[in-house]
């Protein structure tokens, strides 16, 4: 008996799209991933899409209207297993960062005004882990194209793809670079997870971390650190929820509360 292709699924909510077209972007091993899998739907690449079950679905994007959250949780119903893939899926992303301020109506008349959209109805932007189970995040803005391939390969040979755990600052010191943060810079590299090989510490400019919150987060720590070198906590705050969205929100939210209670 012929082992079976897994059957996959790639798509897109609110981003930029880069996480898809990254994949696209793997030029050489584009035709092994089509061979060793079954391509079922994937916008992006081809016009032949269709629904029904599949064993994974790769998810880009924060969901941030009614309709991408009907078809988010429609999609993991047919899904064994769902991997958030970018930045916006894992976290949120940059349209995620005021998350919790309570300023989604302000924003959105800002730039719509008194517009009427009757397509769907947008709501605050968050990760795809607030509406449906997520089993697996392949963060970075946009994926790294090894990670990505090696998720693939391992997922196709059955076993569970080992992602990094530690922050960027890890990379940074196998890559034998001089701390950003010594010369006074704002760097976001112990607060983001690896997977990038510390790409711009390593030409001299600061992480503002694209690859979203590491697993072990000490913002408590950075935070004191940053007070330290001089940065005011309101730009600290701005810095760090950028690109660490809803989860970095709530522990920064967490940090000013208690920061107030010490005050009072
Ligand atoms: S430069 Fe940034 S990423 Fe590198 S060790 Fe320092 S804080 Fe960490
Ligand atoms: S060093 Fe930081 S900002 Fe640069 S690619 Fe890596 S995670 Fe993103």
């Amino acid at each position: 008996m012929t082992k079976q292709s897994p059957k996959i699924g790639v798509y897109g909510f609110t981003g930029c799209a880069g996480d898809q077209l990254m994949i696209l972007n793997c030029e050489d091993q584009l035709v092994d991933i089509f061979g060793a899998t079954e391509v079922r739907s994937f916008v992006m690449a081809k016009s032949d899409n269709h629904e029904g079950e599949l064993d994974v679905a790769f998810v880009e994007g924060s969901i941030s209207t009614d309709e991408q959250l009907r078809r988010v949780k429609e999609i993991r119903e047919r899904s064994k297993v769902l991997i958030a893939i970018g930045t916006c899926a894992c976290h949120g992303g940059p349209q995620a960062m005021k998350l919790g301020e309570g300023k989604f109506d302000e924003m959105y008349k800002k730039v719509y005004g008194n517009a009427k959209i009757t397509l769907a109805k947008a709501f605050e932007a968050q990760p795809v882990d607030a509406f449906v189970k997520v089993d697996m995040y392949i963060p970075g803005c946009p994926i790294d194209k090894t990670e990505f391939l090696t998720a693939v390969a391992k997922l196709v040979a059955g076993r569970h793809p080992y992602l990094y755990k530690f922050p960027v600052c890890t990379e940074c010191k196998w890559r034998e670079n001089e701390c950003i943060l010594y010369n006074g810079k704002f760097c976001a590299g112990p607060l983001t997870k690896a997977g990038c090989g510390a790409i711009c510490p390593s030409h001299n400019i600061p992480c503002v971390g694209c690859w979203g919150p590491t697993d072990d987060l000490n913002v408590s720590a950075e935070y004191d650190l940053l007070k330290e070198k001089g940065y005011k906590p309101e730009e600290i705050i701005q810095k760090i929820k950028k690109f660490g969205g809803a989860k970095v929100a709530q522990i920064v939210g967490e940090l000013e509360k208690k920061k107030k209670e010490a005050k009072a």
